[in-house]
């Protein structure tokens, strides 16, 4: 398992969603069943469920994380152009595909969390 894997892992399990009886008595008539997270976190409109979970739990690996935003990048890259050239090496029938340097355009998703700066959230 790699280190963001096992960061994950921690968050996830800091973060499961339970069931509860409020009291001795929603237990005993089995009613008002509530659910939150480990965390105590509950959604703020009603009680938690499977739905607005997710959402936080996102949340949480994100800031675990150390936050994760795009970064955009022009990665260098040689590439083919199509265009074929004479090889001087081994005489003018041998052609060559002519190679170019581009800039692609590319996004990745960068984090600024390290290991000093783990975060229990
Ligand atoms: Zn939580």
């Amino acid at each position: 398992m790699s280190d963001a894997q096992q960061v994950i892992a921690d968050a996830i399990r800091r973060h499961r969603l339970i069931d509860y009886w409020p009291s001795e008595l929603d237990r005993l008539q089995k009613t008002r069943l509530k659910r939150e997270c480990d965390c105590g976190w509950t959604s703020p409109e009603r009680d938690c469920t499977w739905t607005d979970h997710p959402t936080h739990l996102a949340e949480m690996i994100d800031a675990t994380l150390g936050g994760l935003t795009r970064e955009s990048i022009n990665k260098p890259e040689f590439r083919e152009t199509g265009v074929m050239l004479p090889n001087p090496m081994i005489g003018d029938l041998d052609l060559i595909p002519e190679r170019r340097l581009y800039f692609i355009p590319s996004v990745r998703w960068v984090s600024g969390w390290t290991p000093e700066e783990r975060s229990e959230k």
